[in-house]
């Protein structure tokens, strides 16, 4: 896994994907990095970024900045902040620095087709062992400075994880017992873009994308304001690709 990062990281995630097609950015250039919108480059810590990603299934994506790219986990439930509770959490490919910045709509027929939000972002610090190592064992241990997601949380490698057969090795997301821990669900209580303040809906009405699809990954509560401002809220033309 440690040869496969330095070759070419971010291999994988051009391959499943068609920057002619999708508005995501394929990483290729520093300068793409400072041309993305919202992503100022915190002082004193990494990145990381949770993304909810309304596609064929509702999942949110985790990412933490490492050597330059995201490791990305899609953890279907979202994260919890009450400590008795484990999220699945499944390894996917790494994503571009860059990635951070997007929020927007990927054509559906496109890998991932459907509505990404910037749920939540911040940044983050290495709790005990490096990551490189932390990724080798199978637990790596940070703390969260977010907007929603804050204090000491664990991904640890499940013993199926350990060895996946050419699936994704799976791993869990838990937050640790401190003063950030709460029993309340926050993907519920917080369901709205940590960067714009969007819906999901709205994400996908601004940009284009399918709106009823996406609003089923938004609160129900949430939708029927949404719905009943709808009428008199101008539509925004959808933004061109800007390559
Ligand atoms: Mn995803």
């Amino acid at each position: 896994m440690t040869a496969r990062r330095k070759i070419q990281p971010l291999a994988p995630y051009r391959r499943k994907r068609d920057f002619h097609r999708t508005p995501e950015p394929p990483g290729t250039h520093a300068r793409h990095r400072k041309a993305s919108r919202g992503l100022a480059r915190p002082i004193g810590g990494l990145t990381f970024v949770v993304q909810k990603h309304q596609a064929s299934r509702l999942h949110y994506d985790f990412r933490l900045e490492h050597n330059g790219a995201l490791l990305s986990w899609a953890v279907p439930k979202g994260p919890s902040l009450d400590p008795s509770v484990k999220r699945l959490a499944l390894a996917v490919e790494d994503h571009p620095l860059e990635y951070a910045a997007f929020e927007g709509v990927i054509p559906e027929g496109e890998y991932g087709g459907g509505t990404v939000m910037i749920w939540d972002r911040g940044t983050y610090a290495v709790e005990g062992a490096d990551l490189d190592r932390g990724l080798k064992q199978g637990e790596l241990k940070f703390r969260l400075n977010g907007k929603k997601l804050k204090g000491s949380w664990v991904l640890v490698r499940t013993r199926r994880g350990a060895s996946p057969n050419g699936g994704r090795q799976s791993w869990l997301l838990i937050k640790h017992r401190d003063s950030a821990a709460m029993k309340d669900d926050i993907t519920l209580m917080k369901p709205r873009s940590a960067a714009t303040n969007r819906l999901l809906a709205e994400i996908a009405s601004d940009e284009g994308g399918d709106a009823e699809r996406a609003a089923a990954g938004d609160p129900p509560a949430e939708i029927r304001k949404f719905l009943k401002s709808s009428r008199t809220r101008p539509r925004r033309r959808r933004r061109k690709p800007s390559v």
